[in-house]
């Protein structure tokens, strides 16, 4: 195992030619807007079908914070799409520790797909409403600590502002 290379994009989530992507799902896993929704869209109904099979077989009470589960990737070019459920952003409560964990524990689940490249949105900075420049240092800081047989880990940047973002927070651990 060796640290994965590290790669920036501008574009959407759903158009990634990677073995897995991963979807800033909510914790019961029946979809949502921003990135969820249009995982959904593209992938068509077999993505919500796998996910209602996991809500059924593992998780009655809803996927918890901070980790994350394969199903199918449907339509999608990906082979798997990981569904994992980020932290609300709060003032008051450092919650980073959960957001790192989003991304060590799509990494383990990759690992157990045999996953080599794995495109990740910047998880929780849309409705979840965390600050573009912190969830980057994490998002970041988070995938250099992971032992992981993936070699490439793909961020996936919707807009200009998140990938200076990104840039600016790799260029800090390079
Ligand atoms: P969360 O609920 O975890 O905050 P969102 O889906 O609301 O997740 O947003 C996460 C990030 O993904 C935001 O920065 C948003 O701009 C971005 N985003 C939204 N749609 C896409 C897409 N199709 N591909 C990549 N990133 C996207």
């Amino acid at each position: 195992m060796t640290a994965p290379t590290i790669t920036l994009v501008r574009g959407d989530i759903t158009e990634q030619d990677a073995d897995a992507v991963v979807n800033a799902a909510n914790s019961s896993l029946l979809g949502g807007g921003g990135v969820d929704g249009a995982i959904h869209r593209r992938g068509g109904p077999e993505i919500l079908a796998d996910c209602r099979r996991l809500r059924a077989s593992h998780y009655g009470k809803g996927l918890p914070t901070g980790r994350a589960v394969a199903t199918t990737a449907g339509r999608l070019p990906a082979r798997n799409v990981i569904h994992t459920v980020g932290p609300v952003h709060s003032a008051s409560e450092d919650r980073s520790g959960l957001l790192a964990s989003c991304y060590r524990e799509s990494l383990r689940v990759a690992d157990e797909l045999g996953a080599a490249t794995v495109a990740f949105p910047a998880v929780s900075t849309g409705v979840y409403g965390w600050p573009m420049a912190d969830a980057a240092r994490i998002a970041v800081a988070a995938v250099r600590g992971t032992e992981t047989s993936v070699r490439e880990v793909r961020f996936v940047l919707f807009d200009e502002a998140a990938y200076i973002a990104f840039q600016a927070a790799l260029a800090e651990y390079a």
